[in-house]
């Protein structure tokens, strides 16, 4: 039995940790960083810095490193030692306050979308307090954000940090209007992302160039056996796979995060891990972290996770659950129904602003899971669609519909819901959570956002839906501070709000094409079906009022991202379009003239062997895989030749259009007639390992 108590938390400088290292009076003045976001001043950060190198000594780290989320969305780090000269020629272990504070890594390699012009080509990192520092590989990891010289965001941890107290400063001026007077009150965002991954065999995976170098199959024929018997899910778990799982859970819980959850998903290989859920910000952390840790400890089990949306054709693809909810300091989740008139007048008015953010926001929330790996998901036969619409349950259904036709709510007696006044009727928690086809769904007390890709950072979907909310918080509050009635303002506008934007509610299957067709033609809702036409949206009016209005990312940051993520799209199709042109040329035209010569040499050995008897059926193949051979070769050249052409496009946008029009169509193309080949060529000629071997090990 592992003992959790123990593991937990001994990689992390966490506030126990603080507690029992620092003098009383640094302590405070932390927690105080920490709470209210107040600077700390340098005498103060010398001591922690002095107590943490300490801490990270005894436990045998000799480097620290300012950890930080480019917009690559992976982590950087760049290691130094504590190894500091004294006068005497020696050499000590030091760490200061500065150093602890704030770095000057040398950035000029991450992108900036140009926000960081080449005269002031380093950025800086700046310690964020409010997410604890932890020990990786033998160095002290300080969890920072990264900024340009000029002040300008060139992470995804700035905006989230912004975002976090835009809503929490939004929705504190919505609880003092519920009467809610405690001196010390603040608002978290919390979330718990469900991670999804698919394990394969790492001899497999070192005979696929296409994983290796892209992340996913780009060829490969589907094998009789798919996830038709839903027989993995929730299947017993593997013995090397079960291995792997309990040495994971080991390490995230040494590093502080709380993995709880780990079961087998739907398609063959696949597998899921929840963590439970914290604030945003530390979420956004532990997240990254165990992308990392995932893929670390696969190696160690002769594994490899591959975090890609979508490894494989035919199979399910792999999702992040974004987990949502809004708490108080106090520990009270805003979107959980309370028990009493005024609570659930407080819920009601919460739920009609998330429903309303989602409604207005549909673009940005799409655009926030926008790449090229999602985009194989949303929009392509999988769950969920890119049309985004929001699940409430029965239940919930009708007290929503009752409210905006002002009719009776029938539950177990017929109510009138008089909002403020009355008590809404219980229901059952579980009767919310069995769509599983809602983009965005409420499960009891949260909401889970459901499109974000396996790879994505949790970032970019929580600083979206933040701001939106805040943005109606912020409305709905301006509103309500002037009303003469409270109660009656309340009442009106929940119900105004509800009929304005009910649009957007959906409680039926989501993958239902019927459904695509009303959203779009009836409802007129979004269905952004990739990420160029997502990012065509991004620099709207209406976002960049959004987003400028409350500071969250200025125009220029605004800019960059949409730069940086096109430009990424555009890379990511070229790296897979090269790929599959290496591929197609160098290994599989090879692989199927080698076995058109066995065939070739049989035929003739069969009519002199035995003249009078036709080969008919090598002839036959031969004829097959001949053609096919030949179509092969030249959809390499429409394919290299398309992206020859389209590298040189020098517009964004246009380019990243351009790669899906063209080079993408092109790669399909290509990929048909190569698994049809797949189908009919010997299996001992086919140079790489087969759909069957990597998802169920079949030779
Ligand atoms: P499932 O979606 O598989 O039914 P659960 O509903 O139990 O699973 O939880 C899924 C995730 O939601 C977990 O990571 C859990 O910690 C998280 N979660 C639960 N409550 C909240 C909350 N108030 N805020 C954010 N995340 C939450
Ligand atoms: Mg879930």
């Amino acid at each position: 039995m592992t003992n959790v108590p123990e593991l937990f938390g001994t990689a992390v400088f966490s506030e126990q940790v603080m507690r029992s290292r620092l003098p009383k009076e640094t302590f405070k003045a932390m927690k105080k960083t920490i709470e209210d976001g107040l600077p700390l001043d340098i005498d103060v950060a010398n001591v922690v810095a002095a107590a943490m190198k300490d801490w990270a000594i005894e436990k045998g780290a000799t480097h620290f490193t300012h950890w930080f989320q480019p917009l690559t969305g992976v982590t950087a780090e760049k290691h130094d030692s504590f190894i500091s000269p004294t006068a005497e020629g020696g050499v000590i272990m030091e760490f200061s306050g500065k150093e602890l504070v704030r770095g000057e890594p040398d950035a000029s390699s991450f992108p900036s979308g140009g926000l960081r012009a080449t005269f002031e080509a380093r950025g800086y990192t700046a310690w964020d307090p409010t997410s604890f520092a932890f020990i990786k590989d033998d160095t002290l990891c300080i969890p920072t954000a990264f900024c340009s010289y000029s002040g300008d965001a060139l992470d995804k941890k700035t905006p989230l940090l912004r975002s976090m107290e835009v809503i929490n400063k939004q929705a504190v001026r919505v609880l003092r209007l519920f009467g809610n007077d405690a001196t010390h009150l603040s608002v978290r965002t919390t979330v718990g992302p469900e991670q999804e991954y698919f394990l394969i065999p790492v001899e497999l995976y070192n005979q696929r160039k296409d994983i290796i170098y892209t992340g996913r199959t780009l060829f490969g024929a589907k094998p009789p056996k798919g996830q038709e018997l839903e027989d993995h899910y929730f299947g017993a778990i593997k013995p090397r796979v079960s291995a792997y799982m309990k040495e994971l859970d080991e390490e995230l819980w040494k590093l502080g995060v709380l993995a709880k959850t780990k079961h087998n998903e739907v398609a063959p290989a696949q597998h899921e891990l929840a963590p439970i859920f914290t604030t945003t910000n530390i979420a956004t952390d532990h997240n990254q972290l165990t992308m990392e840790i995932m893929q670390k400890v696969a190696k160690k089990h002769g594994l490899v996770c591959l975090l890609h949306e979508k490894p494989f054709a035919g199979v399910n693809g792999s999702g992040k659950h974004n987990n949502w909810s809004i708490s108080t300091n106090t520990g009270v989740n805003l979107l959980e129904p309370g028990d009493t008139p005024a609570e659930n007048a407080q819920f009601l008015l919460f739920l009609a602003a998330v429903i309303k953010a989602v409604d207005v926001h549909q673009d940005l929330l799409r655009i926030s899971v926008a790449t090229a790996g999602n985009d194989h998901r949303l929009g392509a036969n999988e769950a969920p669609p890119a049309v985004i619409s929001i699940f409430l349950g029965d239940e919930l259904n009708a007290i929503v519909e009752s409210i905006a036709s002002g009719s009776t709510y029938e539950a177990n007696a017929k109510v009138q819901m008089e909002i403020g006044v009355d008590v809404l009727p219980k229901f059952p928690k579980d009767s919310t959570d069995r769509n599983r086809t809602s983009p965005f769904a409420f499960t009891g007390n949260k909401f889970e956002f459901r499109m974000l890709g396996s790879a994505n950072s949790i970032a970019c979907a929580n600083i979206m839906l933040n701001t939106a909310v805040a943005d109606v918080l912020c409305d709905f509050a301006d509103q309500l501070e002037k009303a003469d009635d409270f109660n009656a303002a309340l009442n009106a506008l929940v119900k105004e709000t509800i009929i304005a934007h009910k649009r957007i509610i959906f409680n039926g299957n989501g993958y239902d094409d019927n459904w695509i067709k009303e959203a779009t033609e009836v409802r007129g809702l979004l269905n952004l079906k990739n990420t160029p036409e997502a990012m065509d949206r991004f620099l709207d009016q209406k976002n960049k009022d959004l987003f400028t209005k409350f500071g969250v990312m200025t125009l220029a940051e605004m800019q960059s991202r949409h730069e940086i993520l096109l430009d990424n799209y555009s890379k990511i199709i070229n790296i897979e379009s090269l790929t599959m042109i290496d591929m197609a040329r160098k290994d599989y035209l090879p692989a199927i003239t080698a076995y058109l010569k066995e065939l070739s040499d049989t035929a003739i050995a069969i009519k002199t062997a035995a003249p009078g008897v036709e080969p008919t059926y090598e002839v036959s193949v031969i004829s097959k895989l001949a053609k096919l051979q030949a179509s092969i070769a030249s959809k390499i050249d429409v394919l290299e030749a398309a992206t020859l052409e389209v590298k040189e496009i020098a517009d964004v946008t246009e380019q990243a259009f351009a790669y899906k029009d063209k080079v993408f169509t092109a790669m399909q193309d290509l990929r048909a007639d190569v698994d049809n080949a797949e189908t009919i060529c010997a299996a001992k000629y086919w140079p790489v390992p087969s759909y069957g071997e990597l998802l169920f090990g079949v030779k």
